[in-house]
């Protein structure tokens, strides 16, 4: 068999351009989807990220701006821009982007952001909404999963779902909404013993851990679905997955790539949760 490649960045493109129609409706309209981006200090994968949110943003209508903040800055300054933000109704969408500078507390800084613009998707009060199933922002790594799964018709519900890693961004979440979805859910983890049982039997397997070429056809079911939520660099300067895409592809009846996969997926999901916010839509529950 070879397996069906999950084009990410495809459906990525696709989504943008039916987003671009909406927030040009609710533009007409007079409702401008607005996302501000707080960065603190100059890491240049931060910076990147940044970069690609606000070009994202601008591709779709939807208006941005980022701030920047030095590393220097203090906890109770980021909390005081934050709290300015969340009074703005001009403004639909705040990320603060992650990791901050030690001193100050990441936690406490993303349960200060109103949950009504928690575009990310971390504040546990969306968390604990989408434990409950009820509307709320969805992480977008985990969000970005489930609409390449629905987007593929893929089936969710009895099917074995198997989550490597269990991190609070991608791997819990994921778990959480494929269970949502009926699916039967296994966590797997640095402690699990015997992983390679679980991976075997996966109908859906996500690989969400940091470890190039952890997975191979051997530890595949025949027919499955395989998403590979890893970016890893190689000496090369390449980026690969957790998968090896070439062996697992011979037997998986679908795999997302990397690069082209899961990773454009994510940036399109924040896109849609600033649309979500701009109309109201998780505070009246649609
Ligand atoms: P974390 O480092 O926060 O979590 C990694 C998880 O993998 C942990 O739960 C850890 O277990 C588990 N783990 C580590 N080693 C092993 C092992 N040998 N066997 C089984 N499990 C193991 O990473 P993230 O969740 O933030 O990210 C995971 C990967 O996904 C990274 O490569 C990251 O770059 C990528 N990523 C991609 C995104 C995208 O848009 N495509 C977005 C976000 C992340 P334990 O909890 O026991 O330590």
């Amino acid at each position: 068999m070879s397996a069906n490649t999950i084009n990410g960045k495809e459906l990525a493109h696709k989504l943008r351009e039916e987003m671009a129609e909406e927030v040009s409706r609710l533009r007409s309209e007079g409702i401008v989807p607005h996302l501000t981006v707080i960065i603190v200090g100059d890491d240049p994968a931060s910076k990147s990220y940044v970069n690609g949110k606000k070009k994202a943003s601008a591709q779709t209508g939807i208006s941005s701006e980022v701030i920047e903040m030095p590393s220097s800055l203090s906890q109770d300054r980021l909390l005081e821009k934050i709290e300015e933000l969340n009074n703005d109704e001009a403004v639909h969408g705040i990320l603060v982007q992650l990791p901050l500078p030690e001193h100050i507390d990441e936690q406490l800084v993303i349960e200060s952001i109103s949950p009504y613009k928690d575009v990310d998707g971390f504040h546990p009060f969306n968390i604990g909404k989408m434990m409950t199933g009820d509307a709320a922002f969805l992480p977008c790594t985990p969000y970005g999963i489930l609409t390449m799964l629905h987007s593929y018709d893929i089936p969710i519900s009895g099917k074995h779902a198997v989550v490597l890693g269990r991190s609070n961004i991608v791997g819990k979440p994921v778990g959480q909404l494929l269970l949502n979805e009926n699916a039967t859910v296994t966590y797997c983890h640095s402690r699990t013993d015997n992983l390679y049982d679980y991976t075997r039997s996966a109908d859906i397997l996500i690989a969400a851990v940091g470890k190039p070429n952890m997975i191979s056809a051997d530890d595949i079911k025949e027919g499955s679905v395989i998403i590979d939520v890893g970016i890893n660099r190689q000496e090369d300067g390449s980026l690969t997955g957790d998968v090896d895409f070439a062996s697992a592809a011979e037997k998986a009846s679908h795999i997302t790539p990397v690069p082209k996969g899961v990773g454009p997926m994510t940036i399109t999901m924040l896109l849609q949760n600033t649309i979500k916010a701009a109309k109201g839509l998780s505070r009246r529950g649609g």
